[in-house]
């Protein structure tokens, strides 16, 4: 694949590519290497402490994490898998395609993540709370699943305007898109 460029942009909601449940990532080379660290300057560029392959298109198995913004703290993740789930926890989160919409969402206090790294090496590293939280929210993306999928009655009123104009964006976007046929 020489030709195809890297993704630029974050998608938005709703685009239909979020809602696509991913597939694993096969080939282990440099171009992989590529996407990773263009998802790492795309999460810090909007100061996000996750991003997934959905939200820029790319509809594999792989995502990025940084709880604290330290360049150091940037982790990649191929083809995860969470495991050992336990406790529970609720706390408010925004989604890079979502922007400006907040969700209580409750999630495992801990976890466990079994992955590759982009030279196809397998690893395994176990987390709590924030960062716990934030791999839960990016194992979502891979299957399609969103925030706003699972709003409580409170946040379903308070988000609804920000997501009928997300929606309106989208619409006048996708207008645009279309090619010429005169
Ligand atoms: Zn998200």
């Amino acid at each position: 694949m020489a030709a195809n460029p890297l993704p630029t942009r974050i998608d938005n909601n709703p685009d239909p590519r979020l809602r696509q449940v991913c597939e694993p990532i096969t080939k282990f080379d440099d171009r992989l290497a590529a996407l990773a660290q263009r998802m790492i300057e795309l999460m810090r560029q909007g100061n996000g402490v996750g991003l997934a392959g959905p939200q820029i298109g790319v509809c594999r198995r792989i995502f990025v994490s940084n709880p604290t913004g330290e360049p150091a703290d940037s982790l990649v993740f191929v083809n995860p898998e969470l495991v050992d789930l336990t406790g529970s926890v609720e706390a408010e989160e925004g989604c890079l395609s979502l922007p400006d919409i907040r969700v209580v969402m409750r999630r495992a206090r801990r976890c466990r993540i079994r992955a590759r790294h982009v030279t196809g090496e397998p690893f395994e590293m176990e987390a709590e709370n924030l960062l716990a939280r934030i791999w839960q929210h990016e194992t979502d993306h891979l299957d399609g699943r969103l925030i706003i999928d699972r709003m409580n009655p409170t946040d379903r009123i308070a988000n609804r305007k920000k997501i009928a104009e997300l929606e309106a964006a989208y619409a006048r976007t996708a207008r645009r898109k279309k090619p010429l046929t005169a």
